[in-house]
């Protein structure tokens, strides 16, 4: 199956997609299957504090995600049910939650380790180990915000396998599945250019895509042609979806659209400060100046800038990047 999605989707470059665990849907109700798991040598518990994910740095300074065996984390049974997240090849996977003594003591196994931000160690590391961290966290953070009920107020229990939340108010007894919100993000081109915006408020030089939240009783596209409309009143002519990312920053979908506008005229709000049309030669240009700078490559932003700059000049924006780096390097 693997094969046959790589093939037909771009979605697999972006970080974060990709990862072919078996979710086990079946086992998320069989109780005795997951006991006898969390006994299991072959398990690993990727462990979650306040948030943050395990990691080691490798050698050439790229994180490494620490997935514990079952055996190394203490009071296992204090922890909520852990939550089965699938498995892959001859592992299977489960996330917990830890307190701060479990933490401590999982730092003095793992001196060299660290309670990290996805976001930021994200891009060195492999691709599988990147996904399964960002589906852990996201599971990790709807169950902790969804510790009561929305209706009733009574507490929630945490049910198949983490996958599932029950009010505990028997006349209640709602149940909760793990929410997504879906945002989207466009390049937006106009023969030959692309639009890039800033936002006032991010880093110094930062230019990227447009992106915004799906509204209620909106479509994706309907989305996209307000959100370009509202942030810089562009009119367009034509959108295609691209390709899509889980971003679990804290809770969204990212749906990635291209957009060719009508014309080039816009007008700025006070979500935007400043936009550029840019050539791909203007695009190298100014980044080789050091006129803009792009958000990281691990975000479909990067991504859908790449995909369009690779489709224009037969080169990834990649080397191009990486490239001014290594010369800024040397030149310190
Ligand atoms: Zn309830």
């Amino acid at each position: 199956m693997s094969a046959r999605v790589d093939k037909v989707t771009a979605s697999t470059r972006n970080r974060f997609s990709g990862v072919r665990l078996d979710r086990l849907v079946e086992r998320r109700d069989d109780r005795a299957w997951q006991a006898e798991q969390l006994d299991n040598g072959n398990t690993r518990l990727v462990p979650l504090w306040r948030s943050r994910c395990l990691l080691q740095p490798e050698d050439g300074g790229m994180p490494t995600a620490v997935f514990v065996g079952t055996d190394e984390l203490d009071q296992i049974d204090t922890i909520r049910p852990p939550t089965l997240l699938g498995s892959s090849g001859r592992h299977n996977y489960f996330a917990v939650t830890i307190n701060d003594a479990q933490r401590d003591d999982l730092l003095a196994r793992y001196p060299e380790s660290r309670f990290s931000d996805l976001r930021l160690a994200a891009s060195g590391m492999g691709g599988l180990e990147a996904g399964i961290l960002a589906y852990a966290k996201a599971l990790h953070y709807w169950q902790h915000r969804h510790t009561f009920c929305g209706v009733c107020g009574s507490p929630n229990r945490l049910l198949s396998g983490g996958h599932r939340m029950q009010c505990a108010n028997e006349e209640c007894n709602r149940a909760t599945f793990p929410r997504i919100d879906p945002a989207i993000i466009v390049l937006v081109t106009h023969e030959g250019a692309c639009l890039l915006g800033r936002q006032p408020g991010w880093p110094p030089k930062r230019y990227s895509t447009l992106a915004g939240f799906v509204e209620p009783g909106e479509s994706l596209e309907d989305a996209v042609v307000r959100e370009v409309f509202e942030e810089v009143q562009v009119k367009l002519k034509s959108m295609h979806y691209r390709s899509s990312q889980p971003w679990p920053f804290p809770a969204s979908a990212m749906a990635g659209f291209y957009a060719e506008a009508r014309n080039r005229d816009y007008r700025l709000d006070q979500e935007i400060e400043d936009v550029r049309w840019l050539t791909p030669g203007e695009l190298r240009g100014q980044l080789e100046a050091d006129e803009i700078r792009l958000p990281p490559p691990v975000s479909i932003a990067f991504r859908l800038l790449s995909d369009w700059y690779e489709m224009e000049t037969g080169e990834p924006l990649e080397y191009v990047v990486n490239a001014i780096r290594r010369r800024r390097r040397r030149d310190r």
